[in-house]
């Protein structure tokens, strides 16, 4: 009897297959819990999916990689080497940006080529980045040694796991903007260094000046590409999680987190068929857990200031795209303008910034001999979701203009070269992976919504049921949701043993 007890303890089902629950399902296992994921798609990922067709490989969403020893730490915990499993491919110089003036500023992780780039955009700059790498690379160390990783059962806890002074360093009570404008005059450096607050569901202005670190994480350790993409290091982490003994059935949708007594008995699928589990972690965003999946507990939470949704399109474009790269960044003339659009009052910016991607310039295996697999991102705001939009009349709309903003810099996309085009709407995005309002990140980084006052892993209110992915602690992004499935684990194993 007792033993059964303990066996039956030990059983979690995970609601998704995203890189959080994939990550979360690595860390029970290791800690000998039986771990089934049940994922509503047809293939592993959630947000970092692939889409193959006619030759050509694109990853669904992430395309931009860093903090690798996040994933060298999920394999090692495991007693494995990320690199027997899939090989990195770092790319630099990593992301080049562009604005309407003709000026281009490109980030590298070597700081002599660095040093350069800066010195060109603001004649004296040097000091002032050497300055703010030392000063962000103490942010950086402090909030992983002490502060983003671990869980906190209440806010002194949290408070104390810093000093006055070191709160002082992390830059809290200044915003992102002011931290950077610390060590820099140049708009251009300061627009390309702040434009990580997009993401953050944010303007630098209104962010806090801790995110200083997000630039400097990838300028000390570098952008990296798996081979096969993004989705080359899924399936590796797939594969790691199935060879550990995780169990994960795709087609699995679920409909409702069973609740009795105050605590979870179950999941009940779309397809009527029942599980029973004592213990279960959502990997679908939060809120869209709490106001879909729950019946009727929990369901008060107040919802959480979301990122902006995003419009992505898909080409597989015969022949090379001239004057493009791996990674290029459209920014807007006037960026606090475009900020102030897109998640203050909800329009679609006039100049409109966006991200463009050609992956197949850093792994030539992602489209046929000479193609190239071209990746177009434009953020969106989230009030769209709520008024009744044309998406496909908005999206020829938006590529347009995207395809004009790229010549004007030399760059020449011509859709009619494309053997392959897709779109996905922040509609289909919602449908696809559950997004909250077609939110593409997950919850706003605000300082009200960072560490301890972030929607924690342990629900509130029922026993046994936890979170994991871009919603919760400590937040978004491919790394942020794998350390999130470690501290997901350890929260349950602090509970049941
Ligand atoms: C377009 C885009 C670009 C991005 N770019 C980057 C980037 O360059 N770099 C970066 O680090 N991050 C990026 N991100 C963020 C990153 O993708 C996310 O933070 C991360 O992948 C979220 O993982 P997650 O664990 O929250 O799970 P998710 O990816 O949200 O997965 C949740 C899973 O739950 C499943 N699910 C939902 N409902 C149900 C149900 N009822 N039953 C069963 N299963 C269900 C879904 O199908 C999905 O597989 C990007 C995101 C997007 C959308």
């Amino acid at each position: 009897m007792y033993s059964e007890t303990v066996r039956e303890q030990s059983r979690v089902a995970i609601v998704g297959a995203g890189l959080g629950g994939l990550s979360a399902a690595i860390h029970l296992r290791i800690r000998g819990f039986e771990v089934t994921i049940y994922e509503a798609n047809d293939q592993v990922g959630g947000r970092a999916g692939q889409i193959s067709a006619g030759g050509f490989t694109f990853d669904t969403g992430p395309t931009l990689l860093n903090y690798p020893w996040v994933f060298e730490g999920l394999f090692k915990a495991a007693g494995r080497k990320l690199s027997d499993y899939v090989e990195l491919i770092p790319i630099d110089p990593s992301i080049r940006y562009y604005w309407p003036d003709g000026q281009t500023l490109a980030l590298s992780a070597s700081i002599t080529t660095l040093v350069k780039e800066f010195e060109r955009a603001e004649p004296g700059s040097g000091p002032g980045l050497f300055a703010f790498m030392a000063d962000a690379a103490e942010k950086y160390r402090l909030s992983f040694d002490s502060l983003v990783a671990r869980n906190f059962d209440h806010i002194w806890q949290w408070i104390g796991a810093a000093t006055p002074l070191q709160w002082m360093k992390l830059g809290v009570w200044r915003s992102f903007d002011r931290e950077l404008r610390r060590f820099f005059r140049a708009r251009h450096i300061l627009d390309a260094l702040g434009s990580y607050a997009m993401y953050l569901g944010g303007s630098p202005h209104q962010l806090p000046g801790i995110f200083a670190m997000l630039p400097y994480g990838e300028l000390a350790m570098g952008l990296w590409l798996p081979r096969g993409g993004i989705y080359g290091l899924i399936r590796a982490i797939e594969n790691l999680a199935r060879e550990l003994g995780v169990r994960i059935e795709t087609g699995r949708k679920v409909r409702e987190i069973r609740i009795h007594s105050g605590a979870v008995d179950g999941l009940e699928f779309t397809d009527a068929s029942e599980i029973r589990c004592p213990l279960i972690v959502s990997n679908v965003d939060v809120p869209t857990t709490q106001s879909t999946l729950l019946s009727g507990l929990s369901k008060s939470t107040r919802a959480p200031r979301m990122t902006p949704s995003v419009m992505t399109f898909y080409l597989g474009v015969r022949g090379k795209v001239a004057g493009g790269g791996h990674h290029m960044i459209f920014m807007p003339g006037d960026a606090e303008f475009g900020y102030r659009q897109l998640v203050r009052t909800g329009e679609i910016p006039r100049e409109l910034p966006f991200y463009v991607s050609i992956a197949s310039e850093s792994d030539a295996s992602l489209a046929p001999a000479g193609g190239s697999a071209v990746f177009i991102l434009i953020p969106l705001p989230l009030s769209l979701m709520s008024s009744r939009v044309d998406w496909q009349a908005l999206a020829s709309e938006l590529k347009c203009r995207v395809i004009e903003r790229l010549r004007t810099h030399g760059i020449k996309l011509d859709p009619s070269d494309a053997a392959v085009e897709l779109t996905l709407t922040p509609a289909d995005w919602a449908a696809r992976c559950g997004l909250f309002h077609g939110s593409a990140f997950g919850s706003a980084h605000t300082l009200f919504q960072m560490g301890y006052f972030r929607q924690p892993n342990r629900d509130r209110g029922v026993r046994g049921l936890y979170y994991v992915g871009a919603s919760t602690v400590p937040g978004t992004g491919l790394p942020m949701v794998t350390l999130g499935g470690r501290m997901t684990a350890e929260r349950i194993a602090a509970d049941v043993h």
